[in-house]
C-alpha cells in the first residue's frame, strides 16, 4: 500500500490581505474556499488551488494578523515547489519582476527552477513540469490558462538528520529514493510516474537552529488517501509502526488523521472526498464566507471580527475632509492600505513599467510590516503598460513630460495628505520607472518625501538648482549586471542626492534588473534601522503643496 501523492499544504501567514494578494493575484491560483479556522472561528482559513481544488493543488492558510515571522530551521517543510507548464518559466520570471517580487533562478537535479518567497518569507519555487493528473488549470488574474500553476511538484523537508525520517517515508508510506544531490535526497511517490511528485529531504548543517512556528511556516502537509477505507488502513498501519495517529477528524471537505514524523514535521492523511463542491457549486467556489453548521449562528459576529481580505482603497469620497482637492486625488488611480497606525511614516509605493498600483503591495508588506501604504498607478501608457512619465527610448526620457508628471504626482500627494492619515510623512519605495519618478520628486522638491528606497534607479534629469535634502535618508540598490540601467547614471543620481544633503546608502548587488532576496533583506533592514521616528518630522511633508 503506497500513498499516491500530496493532498494539501497548510501554512501560517501574517496578513490575510497580503496572502490573498500574493497567491491569488500574483500566482493566479483560485481561492476555492473562504472559511474560518474551525477551532478558532475569528481567524480565516483560506484555500488556494486549481479550478476545483484537485488533491495535490491546495495551499491553505491560517492568517494571524501581525504574528511574528517563523524561524527557518530544521524540523520543517522549508520550501514548496509548484508546477508551471513547460516553457512558461521565462513568463513567470517576467511576471514576478513586474510585480517587484524578488525571484532568483536556481538549479535542482539539472532542471531550472525559479525561487521566490511569499509575503511572509515562505520559500516558493516554480519548476516546469507536467501537470498533476486530473488538474483543472485556473486562468485568471492576468495569468493565462496555459501558464497556470498545476499543483505541487515537490517539497523540501529540512531535517537535522534524514535518517530519522526515512524509514517512515520509504518502509511505511512506500516512497522510493530516486536521486541524491549534495545534502538533498529525493524520494518519489512513483518512480515510473514523474507527475506523482517528490518529497525531498535536506540535512541542515550543524548550527542550523530548530524551526519555530510563525508567519511563513508550513504547519503541516497532507498526503492523499483515495477513500475512507484507505485512510482506516493507514491508521492501523501507522499505529502498528508506532506513530500514534489521531482519530479520524471531519474537516468538511475531507476526512483527516494526523501524526508527527520523527524529524518533527506534522503529517496528515486526507481523503479525496467529499471535496470543495460539497457546500458551494463550482462557479461560486471561494466567493463568499462559508461556515460549518456549528458556527452558522455566529455568522454576524464572525464576519465583524475577521480582518479584511482585500487591500482596498479607503476611505470613500464621503469621508474626505472638507477642502480636500478631490480632482488632484482623483488624478491617480491608487490604493490605500491602512497600517497599524504606529509611530512611523507611510510608504509611497511606485511600480515599474508595466506594473500597477497593487504590484508592490506584497513587497511593501515585507519591507515595512505594519506601515500604511499609498500606491498610485502611473498615468502614462506605453503600449498598454503603465508608467509614471514618457520616454523616447530605453533610458531616454521625455524631460518635459517628466517634469509635468512629477508635479502632477506631487499635487496628488498633497491632496492625499488631506484625505489619509499621512501626518508622519511618506517614504518612497520605487522600483525601476517608479524609482526614477521618486528620484525626480526628491530632486524637484526637498519637502515631498521623508526618505526613499530606490530599487534600480537612474538620474531622471540633470537638476539645475538642487533642493535642500539635508538629512533625508535614501537607500539605492543597484544591479551590477543591470542591462536596463547604465551604472554611471545611478552613480550620477547618488552624487546629486549627496550634493543636495541627502544621507545616501548605496549597494551594488551581483545581479540584474530583477529584484533578489538580497534587495528585500537590505531594504527591510534599512527601513527598520532608520526608524523614521516621529521626532524626526520637521513639518508635515507634502502639506506645503496643499
Ligand atoms: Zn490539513
Amino acid at each position: 500500500m503506497n500513498t499516491p501523492g500530496f493532498h494539501h499544504f497548510t501554512m501560517f501567514s501574517g496578513h490575510a490581505a497580503a496572502t490573498v494578494r500574493f497567491y491569488r493575484d500574483v500566482l493566479g491560483l483560485r481561492m476555492v474556499k473562504t472559511t474560518v479556522n474551525f477551532d478558532d472561528p475569528g481567524t480565516w482559513h483560506l484555500y488556494f488551488a486549481d479550478r476545483v481544488g484537485t488533491p495535490g493543488t491546495s495551499l491553505t492558510f491560517f492568517p494571524w494578523e501581525g504574528t511574528a515571522p517563523a524561524r527557518r530551521g530544521h524540523g520543517s517543510i522549508d520550501a514548496l515547489t509548484l508546477r508551471v507548464p513547460p516553457g512558461s518559466l521565462p513568463a513567470w520570471a517576467a511576471r514576478l519582476q513586474t510585480s517587484g517580487i524578488p525571484a532568483e533562478p536556481a538549479d535542482r537535479f539539472g532542471e531550472p527552477i525559479l525561487s521566490t518567497t511569499d509575503p511572509d518569507g515562505l520559500q516558493i519555487e516554480l519548476i516546469e513540469a507536467k501537470a498533476l493528473p486530473g488538474v483543472q488549470p485556473w486562468g485568471g488574474n492576468g495569468v493565462a490558462a496555459d501558464h497556470a500553476i498545476t499543483g505541487v511538484h515537490s517539497v523540501t523537508a529540512l531535517l537535522w538528520r534524514s535518517g530519522a525520517s526515512l524509514p517512515l517515508l520509504t518502509q511505511v508510506m512506500g516512497l522510493q529514493e530516486v536521486a541524491r544531490e549534495g545534502r538533498r535526497i529525493r524520494l518519489a511517490f512513483d518512480p515510473d510516474q514523474a507527475e506523482a511528485g517528490y518529497y525531498d529531504l535536506v540535512e541542515a548543517g550543524s548550527g542550523t537552529p530548530r524551526h519555530q512556528q510563525g508567519a511563513g511556516a508550513v504547519h503541516h502537509i497532507a498526503f492523499r488517501a483515495p477513500g475512507d477505507e484507505h485512510q482506516e488502513a493507514w491508521r492501523s498501519r501507522l499505529g502498528e509502526a508506532g506513530f500514534h495517529p489521531t482519530p479520524v477528524i471531519d474537516r468538511q471537505y475531507f476526512h483527516s488523521i494526523y501524526f508527527r514524523e520523527r524529524g518533527g514535521i506534522l503529517f496528515e492523511i486526507a481523503t479525496d472526498q467529499p471535496g470543495f463542491t460539497i457546500d458551494e457549486a463550482e462557479p461560486d467556489l471561494g466567493t463568499s464566507l462559508v461556515l460549518p453548521p456549528q458556527h452558522e449562528p455566529l455568522r454576524a459576529r464572525i464576519e465583524a471580527a475577521l480582518p479584511p481580505l482585500e487591500m482596498k482603497a479607503e476611505p470613500a469620497a464621503g469621508n474626505r475632509e472638507a477642502g480636500a482637492d478631490v480632482s488632484a486625488l482623483d488624478s491617480h488611480k491608487h490604493l490605500w492600505v491602512r497600517g497599524d497606525l504606529g509611530d512611523h511614516p507611510a510608504l509611497l509605493a511606485l511600480h515599474g513599467t508595466g506594473g500597477s498600483e497593487s504590484d508592490l503591495l506584497p513587497l511593501a508588506a515585507r519591507m515595512a510590516p505594519g506601515w500604511a501604504v499609498l500606491s498610485p498607478r502611473g498615468n502614462v501608457s506605453e503600449n498598454g503598460m503603465a508608467r509614471f512619465f514618457r520616454r523616447h527610448a530605453e533610458g531616454v526620457f521625455d524631460i518635459e513630460d517628466l517634469h509635468r508628471r512629477t508635479g502632477e504626482l506631487a499635487e496628488f500627494l498633497a491632496a492625499a495628505t488631506n484625505t489619509y492619515p499621512l501626518d508622519r510623512g511618506l517614504v518612497a519605495l520605487g522600483y525601476s520607472n517608479g524609482a526614477n519618478i521618486a528620484a525626480s520628486l526628491l530632486l524637484s522638491d526637498g519637502d515631498v518625501l521623508r526618505g526613499a528606497v530606490l530599487l534600480r534607479p537612474m538620474l531622471p534629469f540633470q537638476p539645475g538648482e538642487l533642493p535642500d535634502l539635508a538629512g533625508v535618508p535614501v537607500l539605492i540598490l543597484a544591479g551590477e549586471h543591470d542591462s536596463m540601467i547604465p551604472g554611471e547614471s545611478t552613480l550620477a543620481l547618488e552624487q546629486q542626492l549627496r550634493d543636495a544633503g541627502a544621507e545616501v546608502e548605496i549597494h551594488w548587488l551581483p545581479t540584474g534588473h530583477g529584484l533578489t532576496d538580497k534587495d528585500l533583506q537590505l531594504a527591510t533592514d534599512w527601513l527598520a534601522r532608520r526608524r523614521f521616528r516621529s521626532e524626526e518630522v520637521a513639518s508635515a511633508p507634502a502639506a506645503a503643496h496643499a
